[in-house]
């Protein structure tokens, strides 16, 4: 168990109030439980006082590495970087404003110590958050599970430990607008959901204010979803069908002679059959789109967990 290496993941945007109490947690925890770990910082751009802190830190004690970006990309891009850098052989992301408990990093290491690939922490409780934030996350997750093409897990946040290998596949995905833990659970493997509260902010405030949310938002939907194009010839098909029928109605309406006024047939019926075949002709538009998204994305078409009885015995094999 113990010549395995944790690298800890951790991206940090002005955090100079939680930096150093959150590089003391972590290797508290870490020595306590005699795993061999790294931990990559990774400075998010911030231009308060987080770098000079973690410079200092990474003086001292040659287990904590430093990334600085020129300036925010965003709290995924900073994950990412993280997953590029980190040489364990599990890595776990976690949030540096300690809301995410570094003590449960050892129960994590044990599920994946038991064969799962991606333990993944999901919230039980949120403290300490606004009724907003709560609200907006649940409606968000519904949203985005009913839209989804692929299983996201409900309240699960980056917070999670990944295998080397999964972390392998993820660095294989070039896609630009991430949306990590729809991402990790697209790869598939063995995940298992660790369920956890979710404590308050350690110090300082939340980074993702209402702008990055919806971002962020929109990454997940439309990043792992081609449904709202879909709707759109949907909205079409019915549009035709109910302007067919408009027609019949006025046709017989101009037979029988009842109330019927010139030209309204023609009027209704062009506006309506026009409109919805302008709509049908989008949402036909928009599947191509759909499919030039999709191969932009450039995914691997597949990913192979294990091979058996192959010439290449070597590093495809558990142990
Ligand atoms: N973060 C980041 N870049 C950003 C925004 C946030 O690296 O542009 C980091 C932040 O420092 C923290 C984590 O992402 O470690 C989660 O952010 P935060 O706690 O503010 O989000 P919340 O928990 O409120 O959703
Ligand atoms: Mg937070």
């Amino acid at each position: 168990m113990l010549d395995k290496l944790i690298s800890i993941i951790v991206p940090m945007y002005f955090e100079e109030e939680v930096a150093q109490e959150c590089y003391n947690r972590l290797t508290k925890v870490m020595k306590e439980s005699q795993l061999n770990y790294e931990l990559i910082f990774v400075n998010d751009g911030s231009t308060d006082k987080t770098l000079p802190i973690l410079k200092e830190i990474a003086l001292k004690d040659e287990r904590a590495k430093v990334i600085s970006f020129s300036r925010n990309f965003g709290h995924q891009n900073a994950v990412t970087a993280g997953i590029f850098a980190a040489t364990g052989d599990a890595l776990v992301i976690i949030d540096a404003d300690l809301q995410d408990p570094p003590e449960l990093i050892p129960d994590l290491v044990a599920k994946w110590q038991e064969g799962y690939d991606v333990v993944y922490a999901k919230r039980k409780q949120r403290k300490g958050e606004t009724w907003f934030k709560l609200f907006t996350a649940k409606c968000f997750y519904k949203f985005l599970h009913s839209m989804s093409e692929v299983e996201i897990p409900k309240d699960t946040g980056d917070f999670r430990l990944i295998d080397r290998k999964v972390g392998e596949v993820f660095k294989n995905m070039p896609e630009r607008n991430r949306f990590i833990r729809g991402m990790m659970s697209w790869v598939g493997f063995k995940q298992y959901a660790f369920e956890y509260e979710r404590q308050e902010r350690f110090a300082g405030s939340t980074k993702y204010p209402l702008k990055k949310m919806l971002k962020f938002a929109s990454d997940g939907i439309i990043a792992f979803s081609s449904k709202p194009l879909k709707m759109i010839s949907y909205l079409g098909g019915i549009t035709i069908f109910i302007s067919i029928i408009l027609l019949i109605y006025s046709l017989i309406i101009r037979i029988i002679g009842v109330n019927a006024q010139p030209g309204w047939t023609s009027i209704i019926v062009a506006i309506s059959l026009f409109s919805g075949v302008q709509l049908l002709s989008l949402g036909i538009i928009g599947q191509y789109i759909a499919r030039i998204y999709d191969e932009s994305k450039n995914r691997p078409l597949y990913i192979v967990d294990e091979k058996i009885n192959f010439e290449e015995k070597d590093n495809n094999k558990k142990e």
